[in-house]
């Protein structure tokens, strides 16, 4: 198979892209080849300067304009390392398959990522993906472009690694249940009556996880984990009813397989992105990792398990449900909850509101059997403005 060597990092501004850029740093033998973020061009300068990708695209056309005026008015590259600048999706589809590219990391959060994925997909490049809405929404048009252009995808979603680590060897087949492990959030065992006045700065305060702030929010109301359920479905061809969700607080155990002989098979680990990140590039080689996390077992003592509060934790129930009818209805679950979160982020709606919003949406909304891109991302539209017109 060829190694991974050049990469092309979607979101290399966020929590799993600089942290990708980590694994790149203390490898010379990887390369950042082209490089993708929303409107931070601070950041994205300072990755252009160390990594010297040859394409950049910063999404939002004006601040595309800013950072090439800087970089030129800097001086600090040569004519020749001057990345050529981008912008727009045009621009993302564009890093998506750039030719250098033998890997592409989708790092961008929502299902913006949709359109890049299936870019890179059609360009045949292997894929690491982060992205869980990609999945969610369109997984059943990108589970068989994959078979379709014979590309590999591995996942860097650490529940999705793990499993993914489990059954390699293992024929589809024996698979009985997955186990999806959820730290429960920073809310887990409160009722509805604790929650109803919970702040964004609360909700984003994760116990074992630092992350963006889209996918720190869902987890605190477990619409991640009901984004999971959906991924992990379209990713191991497993029906949605024999992935259960389990609550494990301190993250150690990333999720379980078991078979039909009654074997269960974990993987384990300190709670950090980077394995799963270098697993994803480097797979099944497993190379020493610089930043090197641990987990040590001879004064772990314990492991606790719980079953996830259905009840306080709508969001969790609603998605499973979405996922379970199918079609349309895991883009209007998702794209509700893209701009429930928004809203609940600026202070807008309360902390409940957000499954509130999200089930009206999937109650308002008609749901179609096996949709085209076209129709999920007009679904997604009507979605975000039910969402919003009621803000
Ligand atoms: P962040 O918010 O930290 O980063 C998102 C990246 O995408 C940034 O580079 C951002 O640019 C860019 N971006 C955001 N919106 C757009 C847009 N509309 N168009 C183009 N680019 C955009 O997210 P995370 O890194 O936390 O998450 C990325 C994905 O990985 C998500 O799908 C998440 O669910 C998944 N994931 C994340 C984990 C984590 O530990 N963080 C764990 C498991 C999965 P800018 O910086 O300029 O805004
Ligand atoms: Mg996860």
């Amino acid at each position: 198979m060829i190694e991974t060597k050049n990469i092309a990092v979607l979101g290399s501004t966020g929590s799993i892209g600089t942290q990708t850029l980590t694994v790149i740093r203390d490898d010379e033998s990887l390369r950042a080849c082209a490089l993708t973020a929303y409107s931070n061009i601070k950041l994205l300068k300072e990755q252009i300067y160390e990594f010297k990708p040859g394409l950049v695209c910063v999404y939002l056309p004006e601040r595309a304009e800013e950072l090439e005026a800087e970089l030129r008015a800097e001086g600090i590259l040569s004519h020749d390392e001057l990345p050529e600048v981008v912008s727009g999706m045009e621009g993302l589809l564009k890093a998506a398959s750039y030719e250098e590219a033998d890997t592409v990391m989708v790092a961008l959060v929502g299902m913006i990522g949709i359109r890049p994925t299936l870019e890179a997909i059609k360009a045949h490049k292997r894929i690491a993906l982060a992205n869980k809405e990609t999945l969610v929404c369109a997984g059943h048009i990108i589970m068989p472009k994959l078979k379709e252009e014979n590309v590999l995808l591995r996942p860097v979603d650490s529940e999705h690694s793990a499993i993914y680590q489990c059954l390699m060897g293992e024929e589809p087949d024996s698979i009985e249940r997955i186990w999806l492990t959820a730290s429960g959030g920073p809310f887990r065992g409160m009722k509805a009556s604790e929650l109803k006045d919970m702040k964004a700065s609360d909700a984003l305060k994760h116990p074992n996880w630092s992350m963006g702030s889209k996918i720190t929010i869902d987890s605190s109301t477990m619409v991640n984990k009901a984004l999971e359920v959906m991924e992990a479905r379209w990713l191991f061809d497993v029906d949605i009813d024999r992935i259960t969700p389990i609550i494990q607080p301190k993250s150690i155990i990333h999720s379980m397989v078991e078979f039909k002989d009654g074997a269960i098979k974990a993987q384990l680990g300190a709670p950090s992105m980077l394995v799963p990140i270098a697993f994803s590039l480097y797979a099944p080689r497993r190379p020493k990792l610089k930043e090197e996390p641990r987990l040590d077992l001879s004064t772990l003592k314990s492991i606790e398990f719980d079953m996830p509060d259905m009840l306080t934790f709508k969001g969790l129930r609603i998605g499973i449900e979405a996922g379970r009818e199918g079609g349309l209805m895991p883009t209007i679950f998702n794209a509700a909850n893209e701009e429930a979160v928004v809203l609940f982020l600026e202070g807008r709606i309360g902390f409940l509101d957000i499954a509130d919003r999200i089930e009206e949406a999937m109650l308002r909304i008609e749901n179609t059997a096996k949709p085209d891109l076209p129709h999920i991302l007009e679904t997604e539209r009507k979605a975000r403005e039910l969402v919003r017109s009621r803000a």
